[in-house]
């Protein structure tokens, strides 16, 4: 792996970044007036309260802006861009409906080239800096999508979504064709972009993958060390269309389990309807859970219970899901996952929303010692967002951000110290 060198840089501006509390909250560091000096790799150097002469070199003074560390997305559709706000569900229907005919499209490379622009447009507006995507179960559209990545400057983990049954033919790929495309763009995009780029192994969902193929699905996680993303128990009708295609298995999670794709390195979108068991199990292995507030209130999926999570320090991650998520903005999202809280009678302060949506996330896709905060040593992944001049303070900051984002405004963004966004108003 390259990293290109260049020369170190500082930026003002003020600073917001989570602090996981020592008693296992969240919290946050705010500095009024600060100085960020990134070194010529990409890391951050230094972050300290402004001072005259402190840095001689050249400072991008960024104020009012308040500087802090990018969104992370860690669930969403690539080819379902397009398809946002179809209400065409509950979850099964809406897939027939709204879904599937559209993810056909992406077997024509062109029409994925174009989505897949405006998908990486899409992010860098909300101030994404890592996304981790299920592309289509087309090889074309995922490599058209790795191209997008690429060319956006983000940071993605992405992977070819598997499925051979209970799929219209077009989207249907047999594994012995599935698994060596996918072995191709491990070859291809694993570690691209100098180490921005990673592939992950993602079956769409039990009740739509074979036993044989989800078995070698996982022999080629465990062989090149690869993530492994999923759905599981986002609908009770899903889960008994898992337990009918696969009745070898005790449970939805069981699937996963014996078919060897769960392990320490998985993430489970959703996990609503999920037994103690489950619960168990998930967090004896060391898998991570993808909540999808909006998305779940969207297709009316149910209201997953982030105590069973934290029970048992399952690590929860915060993804939009698009296209069930009505929006790409991760503080749509956040909005959404203070609402879930509340509807179970837990009231989760900003901070605590915040820290999912940037450490705690990081945290849970693997990468939380390489990103999620500013602190020093960690790669300069950040965005500089403009709040209404009376909005002052670490707490003001905070509910402006998560409950009025559309009074804060992503104006810049950087991927280890390099702007790869700049608002256009
Ligand atoms: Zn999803």
């Amino acid at each position: 792996m390259t990293i290109a060198h260049r020369p170190p840089r500082a930026y003002r501006g003020r600073l917001l970044t989570p602090l996981a509390a020592p008693g296992g909250g969240a919290a946050v560091r705010y500095l009024d007036d600060a100085l960020l000096v990134v070194d010529e790799r990409g890391r951050i150097a230094q972050v300290e309260p402004f001072a005259l002469g402190a840095f001689r070199g050249p400072v991008l003074d960024l104020r009012p802006a308040v500087l802090m560390p990018g969104f992370i997305d860690a669930h969403v559709h690539f080819p379902q861009t397009r398809v946002i706000g179809s209400a065409s569900g509950p979850l099964l229907d809406w897939l027939e409906r709204s879904v599937f005919p559209e993810e056909v499209r992406f077997r024509d490379d062109g029409y994925a080239a174009l989505v897949a622009g405006e998908f990486t447009s899409r992010l860098l507006a909300s101030g994404t800096t890592t996304c981790v995507v299920f592309s289509s179960s087309c090889p074309g559209a995922t490599d058209q999508l790795f191209r997008a990545l690429l060319r956006a400057g983000l940071r993605g983990i992405a992977g070819l979504t598997l499925m051979d049954r209970n799929c219209p033919e077009a989207l249907c790929v047999p594994h012995d064709e599935a698994i060596p495309a996918a072995r191709d763009l491990v070859q291809r995009w694993h570690g691209a972009g100098d180490g921005l780029l990673e592939f992950a192994i993602t079956p769409r969902f039990a009740p739509s993958c074979s036993r044989p193929l989800m078995e070698a699905a996982a022999r080629l996680a465990l062989d090149h060390g690869l993530l492994v993303q999923t759905h599981i128990a986002e609908t009770l009708a899903e889960a008994e269309a898992a337990r009918r295609e696969h009745p070898w298995a005790r449970d939805y999670l069981d699937v996963y389990d014996r078919v060897g794709l769960l392990t320490g390195r998985t993430l489970l979108a959703h996990g609503i309807h999920l037994s103690s068991r489950e619960w168990d199990r998930i967090a004896e292995v060391g898998s991570s859970v993808v909540h999808c507030p909006d998305s779940n209130f969207f297709l009316g999926s149910g209201r997953m219970r982030l105590a069973d999570a934290r029970a048992r320090a399952v690590p929860v991650a915060l993804g939009s899901d698009v296209g069930a998520g009505r929006s790409f903005d991760m503080r749509r999202s956040m909005s959404s996952a203070f609402d879930n809280a509340l509807c179970h009678g837990e009231r989760l302060p900003p901070a605590d929303l915040f820290f999912t949506a940037t450490q705690g996330t990081a945290d849970a896709v693997g990468l939380g010692c390489v990103i999620g905060s500013l602190d020093p040593g960690k790669e300069a992944d950040f965005i500089a967002v403009r709040f209404p001049d009376h909005v002052l303070g670490a707490s003001e900051l905070l509910n402006h951000l998560v409950f009025a984002p559309e009074t804060a405004s992503v104006q810049r963004s950087f991927i280890r110290g390099k702007p790869i966004y700049s608002h256009q108003p």
